[in-house]
């Protein structure tokens, strides 16, 4: 990546156009922040409704700051010791941000990414960079430049390519709009962690609740999932996955497990996945997408130990699945 590319992405986001950029957790479609007309391009570009609010990407806390009508010590903290890195901290909206980017909510969601390359971009753009992944609406979430291309093609101006992502899924959400801070999406910044700095930290109701029984894969609000079937499975429930392959003994079916398995129908494969999460999760887009892309007729995939080191990929594991 030469500094060509780099001056040339600053303008281009000056102008209002798209550049995709890599992270620490995916590629990131990004727009000026503060313009209204850019951010538009973004929703429009990836199919994105207009509901979901967008991560804005600061250089820093300095930056982070004028995008904010209140600055708390709780963000100064986790700021101070999260960033750069995979932890988005949803504060109120300062109105300089333009109001699509947070789906008209009051609040904004801020991170400073981990990455060498966009954090020179973010410091010679000195602004706010609105950016979600850069996939296609409900998707899965692109780990290399080539996956962005193959998502958008020419919907962006400019990829910047930085190579793979380190951590592989996206970012913690953590708002401080709430009585009590509270996770609204897990990621590599656990829990424990985010107690540490701050005392009690509650999680999002959706991921106590109980988990809503199997249904189709049309019914299911599905996000971050490939476009084949794809069913998932605790490792103790083996007994329906052989049940499942005997039933489908002709189909070409793709296993991402944990655990080594003997098969009976050359039509099946197994593909392992590292028992560590931090491995797993930066695999796991990249195995989803070739899995899609072989033609297969179903995705089986096990899941990991309901552990805590586990939750963000048992989340997102979750919502591109449904069960078996
Ligand atoms: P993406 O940019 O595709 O990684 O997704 C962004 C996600 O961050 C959204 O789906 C929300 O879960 C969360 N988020 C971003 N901004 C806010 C905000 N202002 N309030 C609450 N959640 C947010
Ligand atoms: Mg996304």
């Amino acid at each position: 990546m030469s500094r060509e590319d780099l001056d040339k992405a600053v303008h281009l986001l000056w102008d209002g156009r798209l550049v995709a950029f890599p992270t620490e957790t995916v590629y990131g479609l990004g727009a000026d922040a503060t313009n209204p007309e850019a951010v538009a391009r973004i929703f429009q570009a990836k199919g994105r409704p207009a509901t979901n609010p967008v991560i804005v990407h600061v250089a820093g806390i300095e930056q982070a700051r004028r995008y904010t009508t209140d600055w708390s010590r709780n963000a100064q903290w986790l700021a101070e010791i999260f960033w750069p890195g995979p932890l988005t901290i949803v504060v109120p909206r300062a109105p300089a941000i333009a109001p699509a980017v947070s789906a008209g909510l009051d609040t904004v969601g801020l991170r400073a990414p981990r990455h060498a390359l966009t954090l020179e971009l973010l410091r010679l753009f000195d602004g706010a960079v609105a950016a979600p992944s850069a996939n296609r609406s409900n998707r899965i979430s692109p780990t290399t430049a080539q996956h962005v291309l193959e998502e958008l093609g020419d919907r962006v101006d400019l990829i910047l390519d930085g190579g793979q992502c380190d951590i592989g899924i996206e970012s913690t959400v953590i708002t401080l709009c709430t009585p009590v801070p509270t996770v609204l999406r897990p990621g590599d910044v656990e829990l424990d962690q985010l107690r540490a700095v701050l005392g009690r930290v509650d999680v999002h109701p959706r991921f106590i609740e109980q988990e809503t029984p199997a249904s189709s894969p049309g019914q299911h609000p599905l996000h971050y999932a490939p476009q084949t079937s794809c069913f998932r499975y605790e490792a103790d429930e083996y007994p329906h996955v052989v049940q499942y392959l005997a039933e489908h003994a002709t189909s070409p079916i793709i296993m991402l497990a944990l655990n080594a398995r003997m098969l009976a129908s050359p039509k099946h494969r197994v593909v392992g996945m590292p028992n560590h999460p931090p491995s797993y999760a930066r695999h796991l887009y990249c195995a989803l997408r070739e899995a899609d892309a072989s033609g297969t007729s179903a995705i089986l995939i096990e899941m990991p130990p309901d552990e805590p080191e586990w939750f963000a990929i048992r989340d997102r594991l979750t919502r591109a699945t449904v069960r078996l």
